[in-house]
């Protein structure tokens, strides 16, 4: 290796536990770092080196196998034993068509697997986790494969380690390592260098890549990276790949099992009476009972409904929502009530100091976006800095205790870290503080992260004339509480002034502003270690800061649309009521009026909680456990609940909630991991957006089964009567395995591309247990079954009658069911509207394609001699395919009218109850 080249990872070392018992400094030097990490160009060039941090794929089965698994079904099972048989009897075309069918639908799979195969890895991407690293001494977010041996990374409660790290800094750092040592108990974090021989759950110095930080804050440098980590070195164990189905999905495949086993044994109780019994030839019954089971069976169902699900995840994550788990999306169809963070979720997270209170004055602050530069303004006059000594104190304190960094990018500034504090930096700059020049000054020893339970982050800082403080910032309320004295206008301390306080918060979160106190206090030079109790009842209140946030445009119209869905939208924050409620108003929540804070919720209990849960809507002060509280008490009222977070306490909530929404730019990997969905913008509205898809794709899936079913029952029906009356069968089993694979995939599949119905959010949510397969809609299965049914044996007799020869009665017969099919198809389009308006026959592109190939199918068996010769069909003439045609729309007719009188009539019936008040 030349010299100035990256080192070679010291892989073994990190095996055998080498960096737990090095100092610090020797890790340093072996991996060629320090404290400030590595270069842009350094960690470039060692990438090159040492590759991505990323764990090898597990390996993917060969496409031939997985074409052949295809065949492993037991309807394809019962074909191929179909095939063979009618070998056997020498009926050769009709082994050569089931055989043609078989692969057809292995193709089909295929394709349809790949599909959703694809759909699962661009969504595994998209959830790729990011890591914020000191790259050049500044602090920036690179994507988790980015990681080279070397580089400092960032950790904070929630984050997953994303490399194997030698910690040198650990802040009330615990981490939650079940998955390599299967301790589920965190482990407290240290920095001091170990003894050699420990086992791996002892080694408090290090963090191992894929544990998870559940408190605390950290730094560490990274000693090993993808498969030298030690989770690769387990490996085998990636996270297993995600099938795509849900409950509704299963439900129908153990349904398509049963349906084929009692086909089966009917199937054979037939061979058995119609051979035994009837007098049937062994050939004849034969191909009566495979038409049967080719009948009854819904072969293409599985593929189709998977399809749809493909198809509605990946229109849900081009709307910013990720689907994790695939039974979320027909949850999310039926949810009633939305809990939702407020700050970047509601609100554009975009903040910016608007004011800033001392003991005297209340200051406006002016500027635009993060710019640190900006007018401060004292009753509309324009005011320096420079006098006003309490601004450079209130700065100095949100510099020092602060963990962000703002950077200029292409003009305009940008934020490393949390919105707030990057707000805070800003105000700094507009203060007249050289931010950089004063975090030079200063050096921080200790720190006690910001944690949603104490409501407050205080670091200790000491300068370089051997002063050291301790700088807080928190919530009004919670600092006030752990304050002795305040700043005074002429800068010496006073005493503490709680109502004035209290007062003029409350005024700031009137305006919708989120309040953050500033606190201060000196301490011995020699403390280097901080604890809660160095700030309980010690400080000196500097001032507070107000900021805004400004609701998302997109978020009021979703709550709106929410409204008119039935679905009632909560919000839950961690922020002050006064500032919760002035946006609650501003986005229109239906009840912004009353709040209940954390508080009122402790001194509830779960009954009480219950009776009040329904109509608040606004949740100040609250901390995560309440979020599980609240869940759980709306659940009581058997409501389907989607609660969003980010933090890791948010788990249990996202866990209990039926749809767990984790946020994805701000969310921590503990709450992604407990999330069915996860957000890729944090935005309420795409929350709203997954729903209507949800409501789309169960509505889709819903009209798959309603279209296929009652053309299999249609045509098991035409072969059972046939059978009982001692008639010729009117359709023959290859026939039926044509309109089966072949045009009912392929109609279906326009079903799967359904766009959502205009009123689909106008309509309450589904009930929590409605099952699909409701009253309603096994009246319409089996009315267009019968009808199905009437429209064969109907035309069947009349080609009789015209002594039609048998060949083109059955080719009139197949047309007929597939025009029926469409015909039915245009009806099932609209299940919740009619199908009677320019635009519901107008359709959609894919409607019309598939309709187009199916109809080009169709003359192709019709006319062409070559397919009539194997499916032993004539020419139907063209005055009967029009009375074909005219068959198909008196059905639509017919239905199209017996909907309408039922939807009328629950109208009228649903107008008729008495209103809720
Ligand atoms: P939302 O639900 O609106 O997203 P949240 O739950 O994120 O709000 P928290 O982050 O729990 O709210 O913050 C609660 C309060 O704690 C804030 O109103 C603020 O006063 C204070 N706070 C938030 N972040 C910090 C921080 N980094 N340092 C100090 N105090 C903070």
């Amino acid at each position: 290796m030349t010299d100035g080249a990256a080192p070679e990872p010291d892989v073994d070392a990190a095996a055998t536990g080498g960096n737990h018992a090095r100092p610090i400094d020797d890790v340093f030097e072996q991996l060629k770092t320090t404290s400030s990490g590595l270069s842009q160009d350094e960690a470039k060039a060692r990438l090159e080196a040492w590759g991505a941090n990323r764990l090898p794929e597990p390996p993917r089965r060969s496409i031939l196998l997985r074409f052949l698994l295809q065949f492993h079904n037991i309807l394809i099972y019962v074909l191929l034993a179909a095939a063979v048989v009618t070998a056997f009897l020498d009926h050769l075309i009709d082994t050569a068509v089931i055989l043609a069918v078989v692969i057809v639908n292995a193709v089909i799979g295929l394709v349809q697997e790949g599909k959703a195969e694809k759909a699962m890895d661009a969504i595994r991407q998209m959830l790729a986790p990011r890591a914020s690293v000191l790259r050049d001494g500044a602090r920036c977010s690179v994507e988790g494969e980015a990681l080279v041996p070397g580089d400092v990374v960032l950790l904070e409660a929630g984050d997953k380690v994303p490399a194997d790290l030698r910690l040198l800094q650990a802040h009330g750092m615990s981490v939650q390592e079940a998955i390599l040592t299967g301790e589920s108990v965190p482990v407290e974090k240290q920095t001091g260098a170990l003894t050699a021989d420990l086992p791996l759950g002892d080694r408090s110095n290090m963090a191992y890549s894929g544990t998870l930080v559940t408190s605390g804050q950290g730094r560490g440098v990274v000693t090993a990276t993808g498969s030298a980590t030690e989770i690769g070195r387990i490996s085998g164990l990636l996270s297993t790949v995600d099938t795509l189905t849900t409950p509704l999905v299963n439900q129908m495949n153990v349904f398509g099992k049963c349906l084929t086993a009692l086909i089966l044994v009917v199937g054979a109780l037939l061979f058995g009476f119609g051979y035994l019994v009837a007098g049937f030839s062994f050939d004849e019954i034969f191909m009566v009972v495979v038409g049967l089971s080719v009948a009854a069976i819904p072969e293409g169902l599985p593929a189709v409904l998977t399809i749809t699900l493909a198809i509605g995840v990946q229109a849900m994550a081009r709307r910013n929502a990720i689907v994790r788990r695939l039974p979320a999306i027909e949850t999310l169809g039926s949810v009633s009530v939305i809990c939702t963070d407020k700050t970047g979720t509601l609100t554009r997270n975009e903040m910016a100091v608007a004011s800033a209170l001392s003991s005297a004055h209340l200051f406006r602050i002016g500027g635009s976006g993060y710019e640190p530069k900006g007018t401060i303004s004292l009753d509309n006059t324009e005011v320096s800095s420079a006098d006003h000594s309490i601004l450079e104190e209130l700065a100095r304190s949100s510099a020092l205790c602060n963990d962000a960094a703002l950077r200029e990018h292409e003009g305009s500034w940008v934020v490393e870290g949390d919105p707030m504090e990057g707000a805070l930096l800003a105000f700094c700059g507009k203060a007249g503080l050289d931010v950089r020049g004063e975090l030079s000054r200063w050096t921080r020893t200790d720190a006690i992260p910001f944690d949603a339970s104490h409501r407050y982050m205080a670091t200790l800082n000491h300068d370089h004339d051997d002063h050291a403080y301790i700088f807080v910032k928190g919530a009004p309320e919670q600092v006030l509480t752990m304050c002795r004295d305040q700043r005074g206008p002429a800068g010496a301390t006073e005493a503490l002034n709680t109502a004035y306080w209290q007062s003029r918060a409350e005024e700031i979160a009137s305006l919708g502003q989120r309040v953050l106190a500033l606190a201060l206090r000196t301490v011995e030079p020699g403390q280097t270690v901080l604890e809660h109790s160095d700030v309980e009842g010690t400080l000196t209140l500097l001032g507070m800061v107000g900021m805004i946030d400004p609701p998302r445009p997109e978020a009021i119209e979703a709550v709106a649309e929410c409204h008119q869905a039935g679905i009632r939208v909560k919000m839950i924050t961690g922020d002050h009521a006064g500032t919760a409620m002035a946006i609650g108003r501003e986005i229109a929540l239906q009840n912004p009026a009353s709040v209940l804070t954390g508080r009122d919720i402790d001194a509830m209990d779960d009954a009480a909680l219950q009776a009040v849960v329904q109509d608040c809507d606004i949740f100040a002060r609250t901390s995560p456990e309440h979020k599980l509280r609240l869940v759980m008490a709306l659940q009581a009222h058997n409501l389907t609940v989607a609660m969003t977070g980010d933090g890791v306490n948010d788990a249990p909530a996202l866990k209990r909630a039926d749809t767990g929404i984790a946020m994805g730019q701000k969310g921590s990997e503990a709450a992604k991991e407990a999330s069915e969905l996860v957000l890729a913008d944090d935005n309420f509205a795409s929350i709203v957006a997954a729903i209507r898809q949800g409501r789309t794709v169960y509505d889709n899936l819903k009209k798959v089964i309603t279209w296929t079913l009652p053309t299999n029952a249609g045509e098991s029906l035409t072969i059972i009567v046939a059978l009982l009356f001692g008639m010729t069968l009117p359709v023959t089993p290859i026939q039926i395995l044509w309109i089966n694979l072949i045009t009912a995939v392929t109609l279906g599949i326009a079903l799967a591309f359904e766009p959502t119905e205009e009123n689909t959010m106008r309509r309450p949510p589904r009930g929590r247990t409605e099952s699909l397969l409701s009253g309603t809609l096994v009246w319409q299965i089996v009315l267009a079954s019968l009808l199905f049914v009437c429209g064969v044996f109907g035309v069947y007799n009349y080609a009789i009658e015209q002594d039609y020869s048998l060949e083109l009665a059955r080719t009139m017969v197949v047309n007929m069911i597939v025009i029926m099919e469409i015909f039915y198809l245009f009806f099932v389009r609209n299940i919740y509207g009619t199908s009677l308006t320019w635009q519901a026959v107008r359709g959609t592109g894919m409607v019309w394609l598939t309709v187009g190939i199916v109809t080009a199918a169709q003359f192709a068996i019709t006319y062409l001699p070559f397919l009539q010769r194997v499916f032993a069909t004539e020419p139907v003439a063209f005055r009967d395919g029009l009375l074909l045609c005219a068959t198909g729309a008196v059905l639509l007719a017919i239905l199209e009218t017996e909907k309408q009188i039922r939807l009328r009539w629950l109208a009228g019936r649903r107008a008729a109850l008495p209103t809720p008040e």
